[in-house]
């Protein structure tokens, strides 16, 4: 799912790249981009407006962080309105309700409900625990009732026997007699559908809710009829009181339009997502956030602009930067602030992983900067130094290094050996002040 449009949507980042800021101009470019990803990906056209016009608007209103360069700030505003796009947060089914909980299966045929049926009532039998009845009110169609008792049979899940000859609304009454006397948790209800929609369906749906009043009333369908899917969920939201969503046949989708419009068009949640034919394996739980990761594809990103923003001490780091355009050079008072600063942020390893530019830093100096444990004792070794000594490492020769040793409770080739790495790290800001990417970036050097 969604292959096409992580294509495009990273395109669209790349307008980004090399920028110093988010700016009117290339904020106006990448949006163009991203609105032609989106109405690719077969979006509903005012749903694209309407994320375009808020994307511009945050990302005008961001402050970018030194730490973090403008693409990565504006990856992490568009996955931030993809997922509030598609909801926010999963929508748990309810089934809080006094059993038999009812789930009434409303949609077009063809759309996968007598599949999802199935799907649903395995879930809820393997990961709630529930006891789980089901039952066919598709009067019209004798195979869409044997389909269902098959299913049934392959999941060891009870199906109420149902007769083409019997009118639906009873059919869905007497089950749900039978599931309160035999204290089934759960009833699903499946239901007949049209090709398209018709008043007569919409009437049909409407009685079995009355008629057995569904704590869940969940609208099915293809998600690889797209923009017609979204129009479907209209039609059938006007008139049902429906709960959720389940979108079908995801595993097919390489756009992914049904999914990024249905919850903004019908206010209607989707819960879960159909990703296969086989009734075991082919259900998902819906997670918005996880969905919008995936669509970028850019996880890692978002999770390290989201650390930075809450962590790097903004003051902080623009004192440095100011320090060093000042053309005041690195000193060991900076290292052991940026010590500080890494450990509050969870330590280098975690962020180093992260970073783009990691490759171009020597290997020796991302060893001494992935070694987590010493920072403490490093930080200690700094604390025993005069400030002078801080400012000027080159005055600490021999007996200053035994000294410092001393003081700090370690030894004197550790001593030896932080003068080398802050030597190193030196030499490395230096470099990266000048390729502009990388560790440097992120703790505020350039
Ligand atoms: P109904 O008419 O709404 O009851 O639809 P069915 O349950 O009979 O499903 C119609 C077709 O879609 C069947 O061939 C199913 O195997 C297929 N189908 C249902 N859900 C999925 C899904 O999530 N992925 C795929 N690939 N096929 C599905």
């Amino acid at each position: 799912m969604f292959e096409s449009l992580s294509q495009r949507l990273n395109q669209s980042f790349k307008a980004l790249r090399g920028q110093a800021r988010l700016s009117e101009d290339n904020i106006r470019d990448a949006l163009r981009d991203v609105r032609m990803a989106l109405l690719e990906a077969d979006v509903a056209l005012p749903v694209v407006k309407d994320f375009v016009a808020e994307v511009r608007q945050k990302a005008l209103g961001e402050e970018v962080l030194r730490s973090l360069s403008p693409g990565q700030v504006f990856i992490k505003i568009v996955n931030d309105e993809l997922t509030r796009l598609m909801g926010s947060h999963n929508d748990r089914l309810d089934l809080q309700a006094r059993p038999p909980v009812v789930i009434l299966m409303a949609g077009l045929q063809g759309s996968g409900k007598t599949t999802t049926s199935a799907k649903l009532a395995l879930w809820l039998k393997e990961r709630e625990k529930k006891r789980v009845l089901m039952v066919s009110t598709d009067v019209y169609r004798p195979a869409a009732m044997e389909q269902l008792a098959s299913l049934g049979r392959d999941i060891a899940v009870e199906v109420f026997p149902s007769h083409p000859s019997q009118a639906p609304v009873q059919i869905a009454r007497d089950a749900l007699d039978a599931a309160r006397k035999q204290v089934y948790d759960v009833l699903i209800v499946d239901t007949a559908g049209r090709l398209h929609v018709d008043e007569e369906m919409m009437a049909e749906a409407r009685d079995l809710t009355a008629a057995v009043q569904p704590t869940e009333l969940l609208f099915v369908v293809d998600a690889m009829t797209g923009q017609d899917a979204v129009n479907t969920a209209k039609a059938f939201d006007t008139a049902l009181p429906l709960t959720g969503v389940i979108l079908t046949k995801a595993d097919g989708d390489a756009r992914g339009g049904a999914a990024l419009s249905i919850r903004a068009i019908s206010g209607k949640p989707i819960k879960f997502l159909g990703v296969g034919e086989k009734v075991r394996k082919g259900l998902e739980a819906f997670h918005p956030e996880r969905m919008a990761s995936r669509i970028l594809g850019m996880g890692d990103i978002v999770s390290l602009v989201e650390q930075v923003q809450q962590e790097v001490d903004v003051e902080q780091a623009q004192r440095m930067t100011d320090k060093l355009r000042k053309g005041k050079g690195f000193d060991l008072e900076d290292f052991r602030e940026q010590l500080r600063q890494v450990e509050r942020m969870g330590g280098l390893t975690s962020i180093l992983d992260k970073l783009p530019g990691m490759s171009e830093i020597p290997s020796e100096a991302q060893e001494a900067l992935q070694d987590k444990k010493p920072m403490r004792r490093l930080e200690a070794i700094i604390n025993s130094m005069t400030m002078e000594e801080r400012r000027h490492p080159e005055i600490i020769k021999a007996s200053r290094r035994r000294r410092i040793a001393a003081g700090s409770g370690t030894t004197v080739a550790e001593v030896n050996k932080l003068l080398k790495q802050f030597e190193m790290m030196q030499k490395m800001f230096k470099k990266m002040g000048k390729g502009g990417k990388g560790l440097g970036r992120l703790l505020g050097m350039n």
